[in-house]
């Protein structure tokens, strides 16, 4: 057994699977240190299993998709119709793009074998014989390490033509993206896959499942969720979903930034520790003599939390910020959600027209321009926050935000109106009076009309 890395041992109430060899002193990520710790030991059980048999384990365990919206894994596979007679592609999608998000990119560093094997697991399950890693420009040194991973991977027969004599042929490649949020959207990557501009399509009515890559069906999975299917394999669906909570199973990889003493990567089992263990166990509490203010629960694209609030729940559970479980339903039903994993903490000392400013700017960079609310809104709520921030605001300002998010909200032809949308509507609705007290009164409005001074 190998030690951790002085000052990387993980924290007694983490739950590791994904992260169990990295940080470890004396691992790497070559093929033969992967091998040495039980690598592809699951690749070679695999392929003596029926592929139904894999699937329905996948099934069993409960796996929900890492990458932010918690689809059930073992249900998009069996989306591929039964009847379909064109290749099945896979696709990873590692164009992890969420500002807040920075897990599978350590994944692909410390670790690109355990995403190789559950990748070629995957790809024997549901019968794809190509598949890509679709990864974001910005990750150059991981484009590098996963070539060298899969040529190492390739000399050993664990890809290409009858691998370990199974009969079954499997090509992988890296592909590179350059530099754009949206191909990280699952039919935007595979339009940029197929050498076009990334516009996401319409869906539904087909999904990827049946109509994806070169209109066949293509299975797209994040990084995260690939690796746990290896984990799956080995300990079996059934024991992996114990693992979690019922319908939150596993664990997952918290990236938790902003203002706490030790921001980082933490595994844990799903919905097994409140957002008060999270920050006060594992990450050491808030910075000292500061307030928690607020919480970005699952990426950029959630909605924020406010410290002071507390969600009354259907199931007669009351909740404060700080007893809210990490888990995909629970965050759902306090009006976030678990999204991708990114938490992001802010304290007393920040000022939320800035946060808000900061989101604007990057969605307002990051829109594909397909659809006109979402290319003219998110320009709109950038130099609508643009004047908050810089103190060139009216009141009637932080209103027109909100009315401009509410243009976008289901408007849209991707998920990315919404992603842009949300935000701004709950710091509007949960922190109006900040925003308002950023702005300076409207001079020539109370000229015109000095009953709105009595509004
Ligand atoms: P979605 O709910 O539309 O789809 C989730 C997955 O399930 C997709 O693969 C989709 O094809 C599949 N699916 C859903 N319904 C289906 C059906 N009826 N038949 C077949 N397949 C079906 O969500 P999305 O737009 O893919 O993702 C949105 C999420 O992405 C957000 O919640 C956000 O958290 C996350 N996100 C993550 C990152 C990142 O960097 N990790 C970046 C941006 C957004
Ligand atoms: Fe592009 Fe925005 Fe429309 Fe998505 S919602 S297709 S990002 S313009």
């Amino acid at each position: 057994e190998l030690s951790y890395k002085t000052g990387k041992q993980p924290h007694p109430r983490e739950h590791r699977l994904i992260f169990r060899n990295i940080d470890r002193e004396g691992y790497d990520p070559s093929i033969e240190c992967y091998q040495k710790h039980g690598g592809y030991d699951q690749l070679r059980k695999a392929i003596g299993m029926e592929r139904q048999t894999i699937i329905d384990e996948v099934k069993k365990s409960g796996l929900r998709g890492r990458g932010g919206a918690g689809f059930p894994t073992g249900v998009k596979w069996g989306f591929i119709p039964p009847t379909n007679t064109k290749p099945v592609y896979l696709i990873c999608n590692a164009d992890e793009s969420e500002p807040g998000t920075f897990k599978d990119r350590y994944i692909m560093h410390q670790d690109p074998h355990q995403l190789v094997e559950g990748m070629i697991i995957s790809c024997f399950a549901v019968k794809a014989q190509l598949a890509y890693i679709y990864i974001r420009e910005e990750f150059p040194q991981a484009a590098i390490i996963l070539e060298k991973a899969l040529a190492e991977a390739r000399a050993q027969n664990f890809l290409g033509k009858n691998i370990l004599g199974s009969g079954f042929d499997l090509e992988i490649h890296v592909h590179r993206g350059a530099g754009a949020y949206i191909c990280g959207e699952e039919t935007g990557l595979i339009e940029s896959l197929e050498g076009k501009r990334p516009y996401p399509r319409i869906k539904p009515p087909y999904f990827p499942a049946a109509l994806g890559l070169y209109m066949s069906p293509t299975i797209v999975n994040n990084v995260e969720s690939l690796c746990h299917v290896k984990h799956i394999l080995e300990i079996g669906g059934e024991e992996y979903a114990k693992l979690g909570t019922p319908n939150n199973t596993g664990t997952r990889i918290l990236c938790v930034s902003g203002d706490v003493q030790k921001p980082g990567y933490y595994e844990i089992q799903v919905g097994k520790l409140t957002m008060r263990e999270v920050i006060e166990d594992l990450c050491g509490g808030l910075k000292p003599g500061r307030k928690l203010k607020a919480i970005i629960p699952g990426g950029s694209s959630s909605k924020v939390l406010r410290a002071d609030e507390t969600y009354k729940l259907k199931d007669g559970r009351e909740l404060t910020i700080w007893d809210i479980p990490m888990d995909f339903d629970t965050m759902a039903a306090c009006g976030s959600m678990a999204g991708s994993g990114g938490v992001i903490i802010m304290d007393d000392s920040r000022s939320m027209s800035w946060v808000i400013n900061n989101l604007n700017n990057f969605y307002a960079h990051e829109s594909c321009g397909q659809c006109t609310p979402c290319r003219e809104g998110s320009l709109w709520m950038k130099k609508i926050s643009d004047r908050i921030v810089a103190g060139n605001a009216s009141p009637s300002d932080v209103d027109e935000l909100e009315r401009v998010a509410n243009q976008i909200e289901g408007k849209t032809i991707c998920a990315f109106g919404e992603a842009c949308s949300w935000p701004t509507q709950s710091f509007v609705k949960k922190f109006r009076e900040e925003l308002t007290g950023d702005t300076k009164p409207d001079l020539e409005g109370l000229i015109k009309n000095p009953e709105s001074a009595l509004a």
